[in-house]
């Protein structure tokens, strides 16, 4: 059960004010807050632990290595990895999804196929188009029904021995679509192709098992999941890691360094080069722990409430359209909508006015808005922080918002 007063009580800048009235912060999608337990952690790390890590021998270096690896630790728990090395720490979903873009330039050639989806976030298309061009590899796109879901069919019938790679999200960041990942995995799999799964808008709400999923590799950036930004994760089954080179090379990356011939470190060192954001991998395994501290399956129950609740009362509001699954069992609580013949940014702006935040435009997903022949959606995405009071505001905001533009 959440106790949704306590949890408030976590979150400093829920009670600050935006023009005047309290803030209502609907851009969860985009990033999260930030709990005070896990801003706690930043300031202690600065004024007590501040110091480069895996290289000194004296105390704050250490302190600052174990804590780092400590939270390496926590988040292999959390995604259940076989292995701490293959938790590697980027600066987000955008760099695990290059890194491993990057990687797969020597496996590639132009006989081969990969396979993307049509409800992709930029992030996840356009480091494999470069990858493409490298290659001369194949791109290949799953297409979606008027309702943003998957048609399954026609994935299958791209997949072929030509396929070597197959991305798509756990959970559309523009629509909230959860995608079925288990069977696009195994459906891959049967191929003999790898996946890469962008956990970017899952991990706010669903605990993934990576070994459960048998997924090849899987991205999520902290600060959608109440830690910083500059941070996040990448898995990699160790075979895999094993066999992509080096994505960046640098200090720390390496096993020794001549001008002949340089030899590089094992796992997940060959991958970090240079020094990370240390700071950031430990308040993002503060973040992990004070999610699972409230639990995810109370997390994501509620937040499906309150996806139920604004749903209803949206959807009585006359010339409102919701993009998406018109199942709610097939999406989490990300609601993108339009209001008939107003634009997006129009109905975004009024809304802060009244102090709520709500995203409007793209999404970073262009190509779902030209599905669509929109320009953009306003999305109201929520967290378990969030009330049902709140989106009592936003509907009331909408409805104005409507009569002061048509
Ligand atoms: C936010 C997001 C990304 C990009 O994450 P960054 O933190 O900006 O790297 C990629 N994919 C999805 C689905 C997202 O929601």
């Amino acid at each position: 059960m959440i106790n949704i007063d306590n949890i408030r009580a976590d979150f400093p800048i829920l009670n600050r004010q935006v023009n005047g009235k309290p803030l209502v912060y609907f851009d969860n999608a985009a990033t999260s807050q930030t709990p005070q337990q896990v801003i706690d952690v930043i300031v202690d790390y600065y004024s007590n632990y501040n110091a480069n890590i895996h290289r000194g021998v004296h105390t704050l270096s250490q302190e600052a290595t174990d804590l780092y690896e400590d939270a390496r630790l926590k988040i292999q728990q959390h995604f259940n990895a076989k292995h701490s090395y293959e938790i590697l720490l980027t600066s987000g979903t955008t760099h695990g999804i290059n890194l491993v873009a990057n990687g797969f330039t020597s496996l590639l050639d132009a006989h081969d196929e990969v396979i993307v989806s049509a409800l992709e976030h930029h992030s996840n298309i356009v480091p494999w188009q470069m990858l493409c061009e490298r290659t001369g590899a194949t791109l290949k796109v799953i297409p979606m029904t008027t309702d943003g879901e998957l048609i399954m069919n026609a994935y299958e019938a791209l997949l072929s021995e030509r396929t070597k790679l197959v991305f798509v999200n756990h959970i559309s960041n523009a629509l909230g679509t959860i995608n079925p990942i288990e069977t696009i995995i195994q459906k891959a799999h049967e191929v003999g192709a790898a996946v890469l799964i962008d956990g970017a808008q899952s991990c706010p709400h669903i605990k993934p098992d990576v070994q459960a999923l048998d997924v090849d590799f899987y991205v999520a950036s902290a600060h959608k999941m109440c830690g910083p930004t500059g941070v996040g994760v990448l898995y990699g089954k160790e075979e895999w890691l094993d066999k992509l080179p080096p994505y960046q090379g640098g200090g720390e990356m390496i096993d020794q360094v001549s001008f002949e011939k340089t030899t590089y470190a094992g796992l997940p060192h060959k991958f970090e080069a240079g020094t990370p954001n240390i700071c950031g991998g430990i308040a993002f395994g503060a973040a992990v722990d004070y999610m699972n501290a409230i639990g995810f399956d109370a997390i994501s129950r509620y937040e499906h409430e309150l996806l139920e609740y604004a749903t209803a009362q949206l959807l009585e509001i006359e010339g409102l359209e919701i993009i998406g699954p018109k199942d709610l069992k097939n999406k989490t609580s990300v609601i993108s909508f339009n209001l008939k013949d107003i634009h997006p940014y129009d109905v975004g702006t009024i809304l802060d006015k009244m102090g709520i935040a709500v995203r409007t435009g793209h999404h970073c997903a262009q190509p779902i808005m030209d599905f669509f022949n929109i320009p953009g959606t306003v999305r109201a995405s929520f967290a378990f922080y969030n009330t049902k009071a709140e989106i009592d505001a936003l509907i009331s905001g909408v409805k104005k918002a409507k009569m002061m533009l048509s």
